[in-house]
């Protein structure tokens, strides 16, 4: 098991790897920069740098690890990705049924295939499932994300790139946000963060705010408006 640096999940779990940009978040892609880092490290599993690999040693790994986690699925590709064939996200699902003592996060951006899928997946309380909006004209992937059988439904906001007013959060039970971080990373308006916040504080939708990001260099870590916003969904399938 892989421990995780990002705020809201504890490990990571990549029985894939490598992805490919679809999107305005994926610019400047936190993964790819990983993966040919590792790459140049000769780490075998990213041979082929960021280019989309399945790993099927690795489908059985939380298994095998005992102690209950908060293990984010993919974190180094995207578990929707059209090459990936539909039997390997099956088996993806299996073990996370299975593994019944783990919760899982899948962050996905192609929200259509996921909608697609949704019928032909076996959802269980520990799987929490996430599409990223980055900006207004992505607000659709929330729609599909809806629609899924999935028990805990999320969205990551994240790279922030513009306001998303009137987002509708119903059947939503959570919302992260945050700035870009890294190299040449685009800045994120403090007020598209607060009407995100008051827009879930509204409708009672926890709320956590991951960080500013490297280009509100003034604003610095979780801090907003004098507040650290951490909540996370209620109640838990599986304790922390
Ligand atoms: S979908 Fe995610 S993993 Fe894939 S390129 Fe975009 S940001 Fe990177």
């Amino acid at each position: 098991m892989a421990k995780s640096s990002i705020e809201w999940t504890e490990s990571t779990w990549n029985p894939v790897t490598g992805c490919t940009k679809i999107s305005a978040g994926c610019r400047h892609c936190y993964a790819e920069r990983m993966a040919i880092r590792l790459q140049a490290m000769g780490q075998p599993a990213y041979a082929g740098g960021f280019e989309l690999a399945l790993h099927p040693e690795k489908l059985r790994q939380p298994l095998e690890w005992r102690k209950p986690s908060t293990i984010f699925v993919n974190s180094m590709s995207d578990l929707f990705h059209e090459d990936i064939p539909e039997e390997f996200i099956q088996d993806v699902f299996e073990t996370m049924r299975e593994a019944s003592w783990h919760r899982f996060q899948i962050l996905t951006k192609r929200a259509d295939r996921l909608e697609d899928l949704s019928d032909s997946l076996e959802w269980p309380e520990n799987v929490w499932m996430g599409v990223t909006v980055e900006r207004q004209d992505y607000v659709t992937r929330v729609d599909r994300l809806r629609r899924t059988g999935a028990r805990v439904k999320f969205l990551s906001c994240e790279p922030l790139l513009g306001p998303i007013p009137g987002l509708n959060l119903e059947s939503i039970d959570w919302v992260i946000v945050g700035g870009e971080s890294g190299p040449n990373s685009r800045p994120m308006d403090p007020a598209w963060v607060t009407d995100l916040r008051d827009q879930c504080l509204n409708v009672k939708v926890p709320f956590f705010f991951k960080q500013w990001g490297g280009r509100n260099k003034k604003r610095a870590g979780r801090d907003l408006e004098g507040d650290t916003w951490s909540q996370m969904p209620m109640p838990s399938p599986v304790p922390l």
